[in-house]
């Protein structure tokens, strides 16, 4: 059968408006419509008719594609006989506002949902991990045991004891859905909903799997494996999809959903990105200079004081920080220096001290350290 010109189907020329091609699909939309013509399968053929046809002129690049090359476009532009009602309506739902066909809410059970029934999803499954500085360092890969809702084994999970004792339903004869008569502004209508007695399966199971009770789930322990990224931090989750609970009798998997709970550090607090030590130094070690240690995520690190150094100088490892979630670079380390003042001498510590205490070079000289000390403030605050 060769295909009828778009624009004649709609009873539009080449230079109508959108509008205008808007309008006039709306009127065909409204007489051959399903719910108006029940059963009539030439009403049917013509609605998808204008509903193929509407769908190439209201897309202006299908449109100049279809001005040029009429139906024998390159790729084409699908077949009516692809367009099923329900497909319809959930693409060109925005046509009918305005013209009653809002109160159609019985039609597949309303509100968008015009496909046979919604895919059976099984519930989600959350559960905290724990990580401390290195796996946030590094990312790490969690082998975990996961109770869950799995598949029941024993009937596949169908829920019927074999597939023998699985038989189309009755009620519906298998669709999922009912359709009913109902009286509407344009007089007598149908509208579906879904099958009271087999809730959209289509299915009647007349011997339930034993293994089960009929739910087609069993709890089970389930080895997930998963990777954290490096960066994460406290309270944020993952979503795993797929790995939660087995929906019953068939259907897709809820989402597995990780909360991250971050270890604190005995030595290492984390502020974003960046990670702060706070060092103490010897009076000796301060004023000789000197080679020390320091804890960082990989292990030990050895930074050097310079002699003279004033306590509350900090000294920047840069890139020795957590890396960013986003892959926007790493933190840097930041060294506190604090001096350590002794609390208990020996009589021969003090008298030393003592010498000490006339000395010029002891007296604190400040003006110099005063200046680094407000922008050091000024950047602990920012
Ligand atoms: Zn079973
Ligand atoms: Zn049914």
């Amino acid at each position: 059968m060769s295909k009828r010109d778009y624009y004649e189907i709609l009873g539009v020329s080449k230079s109508s408006t959108p509008d205008e091609i808007k309008k006039a699909y709306r009127q065909m939309a409204l007489k051959y419509h399903p719910d108006k013509n029940p059963g009539n399968k030439e009403a049917e053929e013509k609605f998808k008719e204008a509903a193929e046809a509407y769908d190439v002129l209201s897309n202006s690049e299908k449109k100049a594609r279809y001005d040029k090359f009429g139906h024998n476009a390159p790729g084409g532009f699908g077949r009516s006989s692809e367009y099923n009602v329900e497909d319809i309506f959930s693409q060109f739902g925005d046509i009918f506002g305005g013209f009653g066909f809002g109160g159609f809410g019985g039609f597949g059970g309303g509100g968008g949902g015009r496909r046979s029934e919604p895919m059976r999803r099984g519930s989600d499954v959350r559960i905290r991990v724990k990580v401390d500085l290195k796996d946030i360092a590094a990312g790490v890969e969690k082998k975990l045991k996961i109770p869950v809702l799995g598949r029941c084994e024993a009937c596949s999970g169908t829920g019927a004891k074999s597939p023998s004792s699985i038989s189309v339903c009755p009620t519906c004869k298998g669709s999922g859905h009912i359709t009913k008569m109902a009286n509407t502004i344009f007089g007598a209508m149908q509208s579906t909903t879904v099958c009271p007695q087999c809730h959209g399966d289509g299915k009647k199971i007349t011997e339930l799997c034993t293994a089960c009770h009929g739910e087609g789930t069993m709890k089970k322990e389930e080895n997930i494996t998963f990777r954290i990224p490096p960066g994460v931090r406290e309270g944020m989750q993952l979503n795993i999809s797929g790995k939660g609970n087995a929906a019953r009798r068939g259907g897709i998997n809820g989402d597995l959903l990780v909360l991250i709970n971050e270890e604190q550090n005995d030595e290492l607090v984390r502020d974003e990105n960046d990670l702060i030590y706070s060092l103490y130094i010897s009076i000796p070690q301060a004023v000789l200079g000197a080679s020390v240690e320091v804890p960082t995520v990989s292990g030990k690190a050895k930074i050097s004081i310079d002699p003279g150094t004033q306590s509350g100088k900090v000294l920047r490892l840069r890139g020795k920080g957590l890396p960013d979630i986003n892959g926007y670079g790493t933190g840097d380390l930041l060294v506190y220096i604090n001096l350590w003042t002794p609390q208990k001498l020996s009589r021969e510590e003090e008298s030393m001290m003592e010498t000490f205490a006339d000395s010029e070079n002891f007296k604190p000289n400040p003006s110099k350290q005063d200046k680094n000390f407000f922008e050091r403030l000024k950047s602990m605050f920012q």
